[in-house]
């Protein structure tokens, strides 16, 4: 969500006339675009912003924007006092006070159409910014906030409660962004499954994904995040029947134990996951399943702890993202639960868990060995092609021919647990290319 935030920014900066520097000392404008999920990335955030008021000391002229998670969506107010040297607050995905405050003067002295015209542009375009064009796979952001209430989690303080956006802004987006050479767009929200639920006769996710996959140009699409108790019947199958539509589902477990669950309020029992699993496996073919898990939550005993490893070992799903539980100021589970695993005991069912989730992959890749995997090659890294498999498995792939934007059938010659190695079908039709 972040990085599609950033785009939209870059994009909007360079629609005003700027262009990109790296070096923050050269910059008429720096945005400090931030994540606060957990402490450690806000602690970073400010230190980065401390870091920058010497530049905007010798260069008064200079413009600070921070944006994102760090600002909340009321928390503007607050940071002004304690961030005096920053001049302009913004919310997560929103380049708006940036962009009013550097036009302010501009805009006083435009005719009232040409301004309306600078604003429709800046509203419609939605490009990729220029260093970026030539993107394979872009991020298209479709629902913001989030009105769940996990109790571990501080996004929704942060990102507000959930807006849909309309199906018409979503569209256009992705049709620009095929004109500038994306092949491939990740539909975005926190609980993406939830998707059109607060716009009365707008299309639910399934439909958006109809809507979407009529794009001309477009090959792949994809969404995250899922929830497991909004993966609805209808969604699988929409899945399942279309087929720009990826195999491939992120839906966190967070944790294997029902009680644990309960006190994160994530609102689903271990049972009901499983079941939810056995569902997609059986709807949708080959699909690869991601999934997300924190250890060491507050109160989480060790015959809790094995309740997730259990599932994980039963359900062999393709990717676990897993994390060590930390404190995150303004969350419930701060204030009410006291951290009661200590760090050694987290990094060692951490451990445990990374362990079995690398022999779990390591098999399932082996089994792709001499299968034939479609690929969309998204850019070269030194001698080799990167790509993904429609289930998005990592692939590399040797080739002197541009394969960039291309999708292709490969051999599966090696796998690994993190990526595999390929070698092209039809290598002599592209020498030349
Ligand atoms: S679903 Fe839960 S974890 Fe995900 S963003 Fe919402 S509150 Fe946070």
């Amino acid at each position: 969500m972040n990085v599609a935030d950033s785009q939209r920014v870059s994009s909007a900066l360079e629609q005003l006339g700027y262009s990109f520097t790296a070096a923050a000392e050269e910059a008429d404008v720096i945005v400090l675009n931030t994540c606060v999920v957990r402490q450690s990335a806000e602690d970073k955030a400010l230190g980065r912003l401390t870091s920058l008021r010497p530049l905007k000391e010798r260069n008064p002229s200079l413009v600070i924007n921070l944006m994102g998670c760090m600002v909340g969506v009321r928390g503007a107010q607050v940071l002004r006092q304690r961030l005096p040297f920053v001049d302009v607050f913004s919310p997560p995905s929103d380049p708006g006070p940036l962009v009013s405050h550097l036009t302010q003067g501009e805009i006083q002295s435009m005719e009232s159409d040409e301004t309306t015209r600078r604003f429709q542009l800046m509203d419609e375009a939605l490009l990729l910014p220029s260093r970026e064009r030539g993107l394979v796979s872009a991020h298209v952001p479709v629902v913001y906030g989030c009105s769940h209430a996990c109790t571990f989690c501080i996004i929704p303080f942060r990102r507000g409660v959930e807006r849909s956006r309309p199906v018409g802004d979503i569209v256009s987006e992705i049709r620009a962004l095929v004109q500038q050479g994306v092949r491939e767009v990740t539909l975005l929200g926190q609980i993406v499954d939830r998707y059109g639920r607060d716009i009365p006769d707008g299309p639910d996710l399934a439909g958006l994904l109809r809507i979407v996959h009529e794009v001309e140009g477009l090959q792949r699409i994809r969404y995250l995040t899922s929830h497991p108790n909004y993966f609805t019947a209808d969604l699988m199958e929409a899945v399942a029947e279309l087929p720009k539509v990826m195999p491939h589902i992120e839906v966190p477990i967070q944790a294997g134990d029902d009680d644990v669950l309960a006190r994160m309020k994530r609102g689903y029992t271990q049972r009901e996951y499983r079941n939810l699993i056995d569902r997609i496996r059986h709807t949708i073919p080959d699909c690869s399943i991601a999934t997300d898990v924190i250890v060491g939550f507050p109160g989480e005993t060790e015959a809790q702890f094995m309740e997730t490893y259990r599932v994980l070992a039963d359900l062999r799903l393709d990717v676990a993202h897993l994390a060590r539980y930390s404190p995150r100021e303004g969350t419930v589970a701060t204030r009410r639960m006291p951290d009661d695993v200590d760090d050694a005991e987290k990094m060692r069912r951490f451990r445990l868990l990374e362990e079995l989730q690398e022999s779990i992959v390591a098999k399932i890749n082996q089994a792709y060995l001499g299968r034939r995997v479609d690929v969309l090659f998204e850019e070269r890294v030194r001698d080799r092609w990167k790509g993904r498999t429609q289930n998005n498995k990592l692939v590399f792939v040797e080739a002197d021919a541009e394969l960039k934007g291309r999708t292709l059938p490969a051999m599966v010659t090696w796998a690994g647990p993190w990526s595999m190695q390929a070698s092209l079908q039809r290598e002599d039709a592209l020498i030349g290319l």
